[in-house]
């Protein structure tokens, strides 16, 4: 893929010094470069170039405005502690956004395109990637059907564009345990559904449960599985593991959820912290149970934004269970430290998962 770079106009461009010194939060501020590429039946992707970041035109009709053919990808890059800059695990984004699409009948992004769209982004946005501890580059990979027609069908035409965003830490102010609830009344996504595609469908699905739950205290949703309202299977857009002592539990992956790349890290890194890691059905009920007995020690939810949230309270059928003694165990700080000295390079990479980009 042949990738060009396009001056941008001088009233467009903004000052990442600046904005830096501000307040960041998560995905609020946006680079002032994104990547674009169309494609066609006729001539494959095809304009591929980092320009102004700027509003997107779209015919009324566009397929993704009516039907929501669309998906989307998160990934972070991060100043290394040597000066360096790099992306974790990005070629896991990329495989799975190809993933997604497939799901979502849009066609491919070659892997190694997308790499070099990131990496070729990310030189360009250098000054905007902040140092400060658990801060990063945010890259948000979209891909959305244009065509303008409403009979339902796969869109002719697409637009695959990469924004950033420079975001905080979850955990500016320390390492903050969240409360939960599972919700009985809606679910997330069903077995042969696209639970297990990151589109903004299911996003849409959860935001009545997210709502509710707000309005009850709580700060994210547990997600039950579709068929029985029963197994546990996700944390709002994470996934969610529970600890007894030195084991590990996390449901498999059914078809209904979304295959993290901090959850395969986890898998990995597991192991080699001493813990034990087991894919197994989380009955609710069950789960409470072994809450109040004190079995379980630690709930946590990990993926790419947050890394790992601790989980200091649990509720289940209106009853609130708190774990242990609600604030974050030993298991979930000791992986937090792990993936983040990984992530800013402080840690030996012996996974090659830290994918540096040459500035
Ligand atoms: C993105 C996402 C995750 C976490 O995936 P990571 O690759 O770890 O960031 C988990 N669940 C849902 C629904 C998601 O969209």
């Amino acid at each position: 893929m042949e990738i060009k770079i396009n001056e941008i106009p001088a009233e467009l461009k903004k000052d990442p010094a600046k904005i830096l010194e501000g307040t960041l939060g998560f995905g609020q501020i946006f680079c002032d470069r994104m990547f674009k590429t169309t494609y066609t039946p006729e001539k494959s992707w095809h304009d591929a170039h980092i320009g102004a970041y700027e509003p997107i035109v779209l015919d009324p009709a566009a397929l993704v405005l009516h039907y929501a053919q669309e998906i989307f990808e998160g990934l972070k890059a991060y100043k290394q502690n040597d000066g360096t800059v790099a992306m974790f695990r990005p070629e896991m984004n990329a495989q799975r956004f190809n993933n997604s699409a497939k799901r979502l009948v849009m066609p491919e992004v070659p892997v190694e395109d997308q790499l070099k769209a990131f990496e070729m982004l990310v030189k360009e946005l250098v000054d905007w990637i902040p140092t400060k501890e658990g801060y990063s580059l945010y890259i948000r990979p979209t891909m959305i059907a244009t065509t303008p027609i409403l009979g339902v069908q796969p869109s002719k035409e697409y637009l695959f564009y990469v924004i950033c965003s420079p975001v905080a830490g979850y955990f500016a102010g320390g390492f903050k345990p969240v409360s939960i609830t599972t919700s009985e009344e809606f679910v997330r996504a069903a077995v042969g559904g696209i639970g297990a595609a990151k589109t903004g469908g299911n996003y849409a699905a959860s935001l009545m449960a997210a709502k509710v739950a707000k309005e009850q205290g709580f700060d994210q949703v547990v997600w039950l599985d579709a068929n029985h309202h029963r197994y546990i299977e996700e944390m709002g857009g994470m996934n969610i593991m529970f600890v007894k002592g030195k084991k590990i539990f996390t449901c498999p992956l059914t078809g209904s959820i979304l295959p993290g790349i901090t959850r395969n890290s986890v898998f990995t890194l597991a192991p080699e912290l001493g813990y034990s890691i087991e894919e197994t059905m989380l009955d609710a009920d069950q789960i409470c149970k072994e809450i109040d007995s004190g079995e379980i020690s630690e709930i946590f939810a990990c993926g790419t934004a947050a890394v790992i949230t601790a989980v200091g309270n649990f509720s289940h059928k209106g009853v609130n269970h708190q774990v242990a003694d609600g604030q974050p165990g030993d298991v979930s700080k000791n992986l937090y430290n792990t993936l983040t000295g990984i992530q800013r390079g402080e840690i030996a990479d012996k996974h090659g998962w830290v994918h540096r980009i040459e500035i």
